[in-house]
Parts: structure tokens; sequence; C-alpha cells
């Protein structure tokens, strides 16, 4: 089975030309489409590149589908050439990505400018070095356009085998109250450790007011015609630099949290349960609770970490699978439960008692019951 992680890399803008990339971002979707256009005034390698070597790896899984409409941008996928700091090669002929781990650059020829040999050099990110390490190979790469600005797409592949779990059970829950994460370890249908962590809902909550009330102070000021004074600038960076903040702080939290809970995985070679989460429902729960901007905001980063999780899973060959871990039904007998004072859950069929945030892991040790059939 092979597993894949990929990374975008920001290339410098006054080293690329934007409207080259369009055009060669133009060629990849009719190439995709099997056209061959040939056009005069690119550089003829680059064309061989894409209509000859393209045909035999456009449809490999390092690469998203074809592009859906007739105009839409297509990454431009490229070969690479790999040269190891043990002074191994491999690639064939030609490779308009070159991974030097010699110099600890990667080189780009003849795709961010049109013009005979046209290099450029960016440093060798440590992601790269660290997937090589693990045994992978960044065998594609593509260049294309986010928001307008030039990127490098790397896709690291690797071939792997899921390891035989020791016995330990990891659970992650995706809708823990206000942490939006938990996780328990168990073993031998016992919860060995537990805990909820992850993103600060009332954080994201306190930013996004503050953002907004800049935002409408910018209104304000717009209508009594004063957009333009220092003052109203300023507010109007103030409320941009709380809403990326915002971005950011989810966007590390997700990150964070996944790698956390992947390295806990190999550490004890457990196996990964997540909760099947009914992404409808708990969408309807985070609006109620912090209104459906904030919720959406949410919403969005638990599904970032629930992405970046299976994709590190993957390539660690974790075994892992996704279940409905229930926080309102009884985990021994089925029946809904009750919640009593200091959030602790019980069944009026069969007695069972819990907190009520624990109740989702003990869904989580039904599953020795089955490894045991
Ligand atoms: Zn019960």
């Amino acid at each position: 089975m092979k597993a894949y992680r990929a990374i975008l890399i920001k290339l410098p803008k006054d080293k690329c030309d934007v409207d080259y990339i369009k055009r060669l971002m133009a060629l990849t979707n009719l190439a995709y489409r099997g056209f061959e256009v040939w056009v005069p005034d690119l550089p003829k390698e680059i064309q061989h590149h894409l209509y000859g070597s393209f045909k035999n790896f456009k449809d490999s899984l390092a690469f998203g589908t074809k592009p859906k409409g007739w105009f839409a941008r297509a990454w431009v996928p490229l070969k690479t050439f790999r040269i190891y700091q043990n002074g191994s090669r491999k690639s064939g002929r030609y490779a308009p990505v070159v991974f030097d781990f010699k110099n600890n650059i990667i080189k780009l020829y003849q795709v961010c400018r049109n013009g005979r040999g046209y290099v450029i050099e960016v440093p060798m990110p440590k992601w790269v070095v660290d997937r090589i390490k693990e045994g992978g190979d960044v065998k594609f790469a593509m260049i294309g356009l986010k928001n307008d600005k030039p990127y490098l797409a790397l896709t690291a592949e690797r071939e792997v085998e899921p390891y035989q779990p020791s016995g330990y059970i990891l659970a992650i829950d995706i809708n823990s109250w206000s942490h939006g994460i938990a996780w328990g370890l168990l073993r031998s249908g016992r919860i060995v450790s537990f805990k909820q962590e992850g993103l600060n809902p009332q954080r994201i909550v306190s930013l996004y007011n503050q953002a907004v009330k800049r935002e409408k102070k910018v209104g304000r000021l717009k209508r009594l015609g004063l957009s333009d004074t220092i003052s109203a600038r300023r507010t109007k960076r103030m409320a941009r630099r709380l809403r990326s903040r915002i971005y950011r702080l989810i966007n590390e939290e997700a990150t964070f949290m996944a790698g956390k809970l992947v390295k806990k995985a190999l550490r004890y070679k457990a196996k990964v349960v997540i909760d099947d989460v009914d992404w409808e429902s708990l969408r309807g729960l985070l609006t109620r609770k912090y209104g459906g901007k904030v919720g959406k905001l949410l919403l969005s980063g638990l599904k970032r970490f629930v992405k970046l999780l299976v994709t590190q899973l993957q390539w660690y060959s974790v075994p892992y699978e996704f279940r409905r871990l229930y926080s309102k039904k009884c985990p021994r007998c089925g029946h809904s439960l009750t919640q009593v004072e200091g959030r602790v859950m019980v069944c009026g069929n069969c007695g069972f008692k819990a907190p009520r945030d624990m109740v989702p892991m003990y869904w989580a040790t039904k599953l020795f019951e089955i490894m045991k059939k």
C-alpha cells in the first residue's frame, strides 16, 4: 500500500512570472483533456514534459483528478530529480525540479519564468528531509497559483505495511465539550488515561468579536467619508490581523493535535479509533453555542484536524478506523442516558454511570470485545 503526504511551499514572487505560470496551468488543463497544444514561444522541454511524461503519471494518486471546468486552473505536474547526500541519484533524463540534498536546495528549471535555462533556487524545507529520513521519496511536484501567488506543491510517497496493534487503543473524540478534542488510551477494556485538549473556543469568540468591532468602526468611518484617514487604515489593518490570527490559531492547533496523537499512537503501537462524527449535527451544535460564523470556523478546524490525522496515520502505517462514539447513549445497553448534576450521565435501564465526556471512551472500550472474537 502506498501512502502520501503533501506540502505547499511559497515561491519568491519577484523571481516568478505569474502570467507565465498561468499559461502553463492552462496548457495543463488541456493536457488533462488529451489535447496537445504546441506553443512556439514556450521552452520545448516543458512542453515535451507536459505531453510526453505527463501522460504516464497524470493519473497517479499523487495528483488531483482532472480539472472540472475547461478553464479551471490546473496545477502543473512536474517530475523531480533527486541527488542524495551519498551521491546517488533518482529519476530519468529530464526533470524540471531538482532536489539537491548535498547543497540543501531545490532548483526549478524553466517553470517560474519563460526563458531558456531560467532557474531559481529555494532552500530545502525540513519537511522534505524528514520524509526522506522516514523512507519516503518525493517523486512528484506541482507548480501553480493560489490567490495569484506562486507555490510549489510537493508530494511524498512511501510504501507502507500497517503494524500489528499491541493491544492498546487510542480513542479520539471530536465532539468533546468545550475543547473540541478528547482522547483516551485504553487497554484490556479499561481507560488508562484520558485528556481533553485542543482549541479554546472562548478565545476564538473573543478574537472574532474584536475583529467585528473594528470592522464596524471602519464601516462607520467610511459612511462619514473618512475611510482614507490614518485611524481608519489602522483599524482596518488591525481587523485583518485579528482575522488571520484566528485562522492561524485554528490551523496550528489542528496541526499540533494531529502530530501529538499520531506520536502517541506510534509510541504505544496502538490501534486508533476516531469518532465518526455526524458533521451536520456538530455544525448545529457549534452554531447554537457560539453563533454561525464562529461555529463554522471551529467546525473547519475540527475537519482539518481529522484530515491531517488520517493522512499522518496512513503515512506512518498506523491501523485506524472510524466508529461512532456516542455521548448520550448507553455503551452497555444502548438505552439513552440522562444527565444529572456535575455533567454525569446515568442510564435508567442498566445503571451505567460516567462523566459525560468519558462516555465516548466507554463506547471505544467495546472494541476490545469485538477484537477478541
Ligand atoms: Zn444502560
